[in-house]
């Protein structure tokens, strides 16, 4: 038998397949083995198996060994991979390492076994006691604990009894050993409830819908605390009890404690859960229980569609606007995509979810591309939380300068005095956004990017958002020394200071990317927070999206306006949608929610159309403002960004590129709706020069598209590298 092995190494050069015999070890397509590589021992994985090879035999060598003893990869997850490369252009071995766990390469965790002692059913204990010396009391005590706690983990047995006891017992053939797997498994600590709740009427309609249509794919457009996870653990318990798997993605880490939670509730150890928080052992385990069966339902972010589970009959993509769902790394795979791919492959069904779903989605389903299911209304009857307004320009003609409106003050106070709990969101974390100096109005900034630091009140330091770098706080202004600084725009450490100084006997919690480091940390605020230990939440968009707080009657939306300054054609969306989701945090049980919108531009009509909670008329004017001016859905923007150390360089290939896709361009005319090269709106990036050409490309489009990918490939090198980016969610 010949294999042929994809190897684990990223190269072009070796983005092909390579040929070793079998060496009579049995192996199977999917499985991953230890091939010899040039004078090295690699990983590979077999993606086929044939009689004969065409190269000569005495060139084939053999395979070292097989890695596990069930394939790590089915035959799906290698079509997939293929599709991945094909479509992302990317080389195999890339698009195959999104479906392992990256601890797994490498073999850098393996699994953890414990003993387990125990008697023999049928063993007479008295017998055996009689027969032990007098002075084997460990001995004796030992049987009889066994005999009464039946199987006992070793390393109990040896601290209680003592290693020689054991050893004794073993020996003399009277306990038994047996070697178990023992799961690492996360959020332990995780409170499962047996509530169950008997469906609405249009909850029933909507599974109804989703599980008759003859259509693969369904959006499921339901208004916030609507009820759509009802109608989620509903189609995945069918699912599960037909025999079949499933998988569930959420758009952020943080929400899937709670969605686990109720997925425990319902179906045990079935849920396995998968995201890049959990420790490497943790998710070795998960995954692996996925792989063989003994999970059933995958739950995690975006990296969870690759789950390796098989016979896949339902397939949920929670929230599915979100940008999260576009990696911004390469792969560049959208997980909506990817997951079409195995509904189709399986004859699965697909669940896009969501209060303001992604224009595109909402077109297709109009088009009746996709089946159309909706939750109009709020479970418990209410309309959705009444939204003011607040003129921030008008504040400040008040002279209050603070980031906190009279209005907003007045509902956080009547909130606490209630008893609820208020939400405080705001789009940037740390302190302050900019440090700038009074004098000469100098603002500090990253020597590697052209950005301006935030300072971190909590390390006394000045970061940079964009590359990480660190730097001490001034004392003084880097430019003319004066010593007076100021700090300009808050951020949520500052927001929450200022509150505790406001409401000094609120408890105060704090949630971003600062606060949420440390392995669980999500879970922690979160759990703490929802066990109402605190009075008040202060977050970044993590606290924007799913979570459902009954107790919360209060959102306070500081900067409504963050996202509508971006030059990017989604900024409209992303508005809408962010505050739709904040929104629709308050008032979630019986009591009725406010939210206090702070905005500089209140007469902006997505804000307008977002405080109604207009998304049929936010989406109408959208589509056609898209269809007018050829953005997507009806069209694809291409980017590719070249970056170089020297500025002198990548202005140099990006010119050259230009005008090799310029002939193209000038041919095909009629299918760019845009063609044009400029620096990034980021000219540089971790001490790098950014130079970008954009195109705007007619659908369908992909032998064009792939025309240009090659045709830019070429000026990939080691002084400037470039990339291609489809629809990019930054266009930074
Ligand atoms: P969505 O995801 O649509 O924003 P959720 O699924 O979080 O909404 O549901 C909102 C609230 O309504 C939750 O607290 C949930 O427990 C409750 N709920 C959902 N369905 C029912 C039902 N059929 N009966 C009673 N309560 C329900
Ligand atoms: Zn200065
Ligand atoms: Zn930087």
């Amino acid at each position: 038998m010949f294999l042929e092995v994809i190897v684990d190494l990223i190269h072009t050069e070796v983005d092909k397949i390579f040929e070793y015999s079998t060496n009579d070890i049995t192996v199977e397509v999917g499985s991953r083995v230890f091939v010899p590589f040039g004078n090295k021992v690699i990983e590979g994985i077999v993606v086929n198996k044939k009689e004969t090879s065409e190269y000569p035999k005495e060139r084939i060598k053999p395979i070292l060994r097989v890695i596990e003893d069930v394939p790590a990869l089915t035959k799906e997850t290698l079509a997939l991979a293929k599709n991945i490369k094909e479509t992302c252009f990317v080389t195999m071995a890339s698009a195959l390492r999104l479906f392992l766990p990256s601890e797994m390469r490498k073999g850098k965790v393996k699994e953890q076994y414990t003993s387990e002692y125990f008697i023999n059913d049928g063993a007479n204990l008295e017998e055996m006691i009689s027969s032990l010396k007098k002075t084997a009391i460990k001995q004796k005590e030992l049987l009889e604990f066994l005999s009464k706690n039946g199987r006992v983990d070793g390393v109990e047995l040896n601290k209680h009894f003592g290693a020689s006891a054991v050893k004794g017992l073993l020996e003399k053939g009277y306990i038994f050993k047996e070697k178990t797997q023992k799961l690492r498994s996360p959020y332990g600590e995780i409170q499962t409830d047996s509530q169950t709740v008997n469906l609405t009427p249009k909850q029933i309609l909507a599974v109804k819908s989703i599980k008759e249509t003859d259509k693969t794919v369904t959006l499921l457009h339901g208004v916030t605390g609507s009820g759509k996870t009802e109608v989620y653990l509903k189609l995945i318990n069918d699912v599960i009890e037909s025999g079949r798997t499933a998988i569930m993605t959420v758009p952020e880490i943080s929400l899937t404690p709670q969605m686990l939670r109720q997925l425990r509730s319902r179906f045990g150890d079935k849920a396995a859960i998968l995201h890049s928080g959990l420790s490497s052992g943790e998710r070795f385990d998960e995954w692996w229980r996925l792989r063989n069966g003994q999970a059933k339902i995958a739950i995690g972010a975006r990296s969870a569609i690759f789950a390796p589970v098989e016979n896949l009959g339902l397939i949920i993509i929670d929230e599915e606007h979100d940008g999260s769902y576009f990696s911004e790394t390469s792969p560049r795979y959208s997980t909506v995509s990817v997951a079409k791919f195995r509904a189709e492959y399986n004859k699965a069904k697909l669940v896009l979810g969501s209060a303001t779903p992604e224009i595109e989605t909402y077109m297709l389903a109009q088009n009746g591309e996709y089946n159309l299911a909706t939750l109009p209304d709020r479970i418990n009857k209410k309309p959705l939380p009444n939204v003011e307004i607040v003129d921030m320009r008008k504040e400040v003609r008040r002279g209050n300068n603070s980031p906190f409106s009279r209005e907003l003050l007045d509902g956080i106070e009547e909130c606490l005095n209630n008893g609820n709990q208020a939400i405080i969101f705001l789009n940037q974390r740390g302190y302050s956004k900019t440090v700038v100096c009074t004098e000469c109005g100098h603002v500090q900034k990253c020597t590697d990017c052209d950005v301006s630091l935030t300072y971190h009140m909590e390390d006394n330091a000045l970061l940079c958002h964009y590359c990480g770098a660190k730097y001490k706080m001034i004392k003084a202004c880097t430019e003319c020394g004066s010593p007076y600084i100021r700090h300009g725009g808050a951020g949520t450490e500052r927001i929450q200071r200022q509150l505790k100084e406001l409401f000094p006997s609120a408890r105060i919690l704090r949630m971003d990317r600062d606060t949420t480091q440390n392995k669980e940390g999500h879970f922690k605020i979160l759990n703490e927070f929802s066990q109402k230990k605190a009075d008040i939440l202060v977050g970044t968009q993590m606290i924007a999206k799913g979570h459902d707080f009954p107790s919360v009657t209060l959102v306070g939306i500081l900067d409504a306006d963050m996202s509508l300054h971006f030059s990017d054609f989604r900024s409209g969306e992303r508005t809408f949608q962010l505050l739709t989701q904040v929104a629709g945090r308050s008032g979630r049980s019986d009591k009725a929610g406010k939210v206090v919108l702070q905005t500089y531009s209140p007469e902006n009509l997505v804000l307008r159309q977002a405080i109604r909670y207009d998304y049929e008329g936010f989406f109408g004017r959208e589509l056609s403002i898209r269809k007018a001016t050829g953005f997507p859905p009806f069209t694809d923007i291409v980017r590719i960004l070249i970056k170089s150390q020297n500025d002198q360089q990548a202005l140099d290939i990006t010119k050259a590129l230009y005008t090799e896709l310029n002939e193209i361009y000038i041919k095909q005319r009629e299918r760019f709706r845009f063609f044009g090269c400029m620096k990034a709106p980021l000219k540089r990036l971790q001490n790098q020069y950014r130079y970008q050409i954009i195109m705007r490309l007619v659908k369908p489009n992909f032998d064009l598209l792939k025309t240009i990918y090659y045709t830019q490939d070429k000026y990939n090198g080691r002084a400037v590298t470039l990339s291609l980016e489809i629809n990019p969610n930054n266009l930074t």
